[in-house]
This record gives C-alpha cells, structure tokens and sequence, in this order.
C-alpha cells in the first residue's frame, strides 16, 4: 500500500510546461528556461524534485528553474537533487521572473533543501536570474530602433531558432566581436555582456570615437534552444558549442563562421573578440601574447588598464588572465587567433559575483578596451 502511493505521488515532466500538481502545491515549468524533471511528495509540505542533464558526459552545471504555486498560503519545503552532477548554482526566487533575490538554503552532500512561502502567485525558483530569447530579441531590437546597430538573423539552432546579430557599422574595415550565451546557464556572463556592449554603443565621446573606426558584431545569444530548454551546457544534438569552433558541425557555430568568413571576403577585417561566460570565479582566458597574433600586448595592455580603473572602488579586485593555447579544443577564443591571428578573450564572470560588481567592471572593461584598441595602428 505504501509502495502504491509513492508510485502514485511521483510524477514526471516530459515536456515543457508540464506541472507537477499535488492537492495543494503546484511546481511549473511553463515559461523559457524552466527546468525540472520529476517531483515528489515527502510528507504534506515537503517535496523532493529532481533534475537531469540534457544528455552525458557533461560538464557539471545543473540548471533548475520552476514555478511554485500553494492554493493556501504556506511553507513549501523543497530538497533538490540532481542527476549526474552536483549543485553548482546558489538558489534565487523571483515573484515577477524579472528581478530576482538571494535564497537561504543548505546544502546536505548532494542535496540542496530550502523552504519558502508559496502563494497562489508564482514563486520562481532558479539556479540563476533567467535571461529569454525573448529578452535578447528585444534588447537588440530596442537599439535597432534607436538607430544604433542592424538586427539581423544570420542563421538558425538546430530547432529554427532565429540567431541574431547587431552591427554597428564603422567607417574603417576593423571589427569587434562579441559573442554570449554559448552555455545556456552562465547568466553572470550575459549580465556582463549587457552593459559591455551598451557601454561600447553608447554616446560617450570614447565611444562616439572608437565606432567611427571600428565596426562592432555582437551575436549575443548563440545557443537559443539550449536557453529555451533550460539545458545544463549543450545545444538540442547535444554538443557543446564551445568545442565546436573548428569543425563547424552545429548551426549555431557554423552561422557564425560563415558570417566571419563572408565578412573577410569582404575586405573586411576581424581585429578582436570577446566571448561572454561564467565560471567559479572571474577569470579572462586569453591567448598567450607570444602566440603570434596581430598587436601582441593588446590583451596584457587591456587588462593592465581594467586594474587601473577599477583598483580605486575595489583595491581588493584583481584582474586574473589566464594566458592558455588549446590547438584541438574547438574553442571560439582559439579559432579567432588561429583563423584571423588577432587576440580573442574568454571573458568569465563568477557563478555568485556581486551583480552590481559586474556590472561596473563591465563598463570599466568597455572604456579600457576602446582605449587600448584606439591605441593600435590601423589595419587595412
Ligand atoms: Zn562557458
């Protein structure tokens, strides 16, 4: 009899949206990025849900993100496990899915428990804020409006997501890219990006005069089904796209390439790039400067400037380059120095790092990039 209802209480979401509904807690996955594969219940208020990778092997970065309902307002208390892997996310709840705090958990080997008051309102529950497709689409369209970059599609994921791109088109032939999003749940990267790359399309007179020589290329938001589907790293064939940047067998990287390739055809010239990620903790992966790329100390001189410009709010802040040459990797930061010899940085910002942390070294990032490429000879 205990058997059978066990059996009974376990329920498993096969698809998108599907909820898990009890008599008086629901958990749902219907938005972009919802994750979460099967739930139980433990006892009247606690419940057991658990959480699979999109396939195996993978690196270790489990994504959850759902949806809490109670029909009475109560505490739900939730322990999370997860399959093939261990917990590298700290949890945040929502009640909007926009603006997202902090939530108190512990952590039981590979268990993660927390408790909440639940409503019958939503309560997001995610391993990081979620950042949509949609959300991107319509950042980029509203500096397109502003006449500041083109919004274009320049390919398609595997399921016929749109890939878009924003170009800011310069007098010169240089270019600047600047690619997120390869990995679905590093959201401390994207919240990087964002104001990187506003930083270089504002209206400053920095900016004004880095973009009448270089042109600018972002493609923030490579992996679009991936983000849809909450994945824990790969895109749907289940590859990860940061190690398929020399045989170009996905869509998603292949666009990307193809872009690049037509672009030098063009006359046009790669002359850097930076590609948005998180990890641990905040670390910039670039190539050796000995490597044989174009302005050698390019790098070095850019982030000897960000520990300048930002050792004065933050003197405890050190900027940490991790100089690295991987030949057969697949990597995007090696084929932009294989295939353009110019340099191409991963830029890495922590799982839990301060928000507001990252969002000024990003700007900081930003200007001192200018300046150090503004300092270059110009290429033709
Ligand atoms: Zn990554």
């Amino acid at each position: 009899m205990f058997r059978f209802f066990n059996f009974c209480l376990l329920l498993l979401i096969s698809s998108y949206g599907y909820a898990c509904k009890f008599s008086n807690v629901e958990f749902a996955t219907d938005f972009s990025g919802g994750r979460l594969a099967q739930c139980q219940q433990l006892s009247g208020n606690k419940f057991l849900l658990t959480f699979n990778p999109e396939n195996t092997p993978i690196n270790d970065s489990p994504w959850y993100s759902f949806k809490v309902t109670a029909k009475q307002p109560q505490t739900v208390s939730i322990v999370m496990e997860v399959n093939d892997g261990k917990h590298r996310y700290q949890p945040k709840v929502s009640r909007d899915g926009k603006h997202w705090q902090k939530q108190s958990f512990t952590l039981d080997n590979s268990k993660m428990l927390l408790s909440l008051s639940a409503d019958s309102q939503p309560t997001w529950v995610s391993g990081q804020e979620v950042i949509s497709n949609v959300d991107y689409y319509l950042w980029g369209k509203s500096l397109a409006d502003a006449n500041i970059v083109e919004q274009e599609v320049i390919g398609h994921s595997v399921q016929e997501r749109p890939i878009y791109s924003l170009a800011a088109r310069a007098g010169g032939n240089e270019w600047l890219v600047i690619l997120g999003r390869q990995h679905p749940p590093e959201i401390t990267g994207a919240l990087a990006m964002f104001p990187f790359t506003e930083t270089l399309l504002g209206a400053s007179p920095l900016a004004l005069k880095f973009r009448e020589r270089f042109n600018i290329l972002v493609v923030p938001d490579l992996n679009p089904d991936g983000v849809y589907h909450g994945n824990w790293r790969h895109n749907v064939n289940g590859v990860d796209l940061n190690r398929d940047w020399k045989h170009f067998k996905q869509p998603e990287t292949a666009a990307v390439n193809d872009y690049l390739t037509a672009l030098v055809a063009q006359k046009q010239k790669i002359a850097m790039a930076v590609d948005f990620h998180s990890t641990h903790k905040d670390i910039f992966y670039s190539m050796p400067h000995d490597y044989g790329v174009e302005n050698p100390q390019l790098v070095n001189n850019w982030l000897e400037a960000l520990q300048l410009a930002i050792v004065n709010e933050y003197p405890d802040f050190q900027v940490v380059q991790k100089p690295g040459n991987n030949p057969d990797r697949g990597v995007f930061k090696q084929y932009i120095a294989d295939k353009f010899k110019v340099h191409a940085i991963t830029y890495e910002m922590g799982d839990e790092t301060d928000r507001v942390f990252i969002d000024k070294l990003a700007v900081k990032a930003a200007n001192t990039l200018m300046t150090t490429m503004l300092a270059t000879q110009e290429q033709n």
